[in-house]
């Protein structure tokens, strides 16, 4: 049986149209993979591959990602149909989380998330991989390299926060302390939208 080690990470205020962005990690001792519900629907983007238990929900998450703020960073002009446009917003936050961070590598593995369709199945989720009640909105698992998001409560900026996670993660040969993942983490969500640093203070 997994042992929970999960901790709850508090509220990120946010300056933008994304008010809020609450995010949680959380490491476990698994003894095998996350087991698999039989899936709506599943698209895969460069970077993620998403699966959905309702395929109506596709539709729903691409509402959900707002760009409106992004000041002209991302258009979604060239493509017309609901799959395409989520896809390429998906794969657009996941490059600027990368660009953001100054971390960039191939992945060794899509990174997967399961969006569920409301809060009681996302809440379901939960209790079956930690053994007890959440109420995290939003989290990653370094072990299944898998999101878990619920697609009437997110927004761009707790997938950027999630895809950052899974991101540091896999970059550094040694994982982050928590604290210094959470603070990177809450960085890119917070700056999502923003100038990407270069730092070359001492070239
Ligand atoms: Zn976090």
């Amino acid at each position: 049986m997994p042992k929970s080690l999960a901790r709850r990470i508090p509220p990120v205020r946010r300056g933008l149209a994304v008010s809020l962005a609450l995010a949680a990690v959380f490491a476990v001792t698994i003894a095998c993979a996350d087991p698999v519900r039989a899936a709506g629907a599943t698209l895969e983007s460069d970077y993620v591959r998403l699966v959905f238990s309702n395929r109506d929900d596709i539709a729903r998450l691409n509402k959900k990602i707002d760009f409106g703020g992004s000041g002209g960073w991302f258009s979604s002009s060239a493509t017309t149909d609901v799959e395409g446009r989520l896809l390429r917003k998906i794969d657009a936050i996941y490059d600027k989380a990368q660009r953001i961070l100054d971390m960039r590598k191939p992945q060794q593995q899509k990174l997967l998330v399961r969006v569920a369709g409301d809060n009681d199945e996302l809440a379901a989720t939960f209790l079956r991989i930690f053994k007890r009640k959440g109420s995290a909105r939003a989290w990653y698992v370094y072990e299944y390299n898998t999101v878990y998001i619920n697609v009437q409560d997110v927004n761009e900026g707790i997938l950027a926060h999630e895809f950052a996670h899974s991101i540091i993660d896999h970059y550094l040969a040694v994982r982050p302390p928590r604290a210094s993942a959470e603070i990177l983490a809450t960085y890119v969500d917070k700056y999502l939208f923003g100038e990407v640093q270069t730092r070359n203070d001492f070239q």
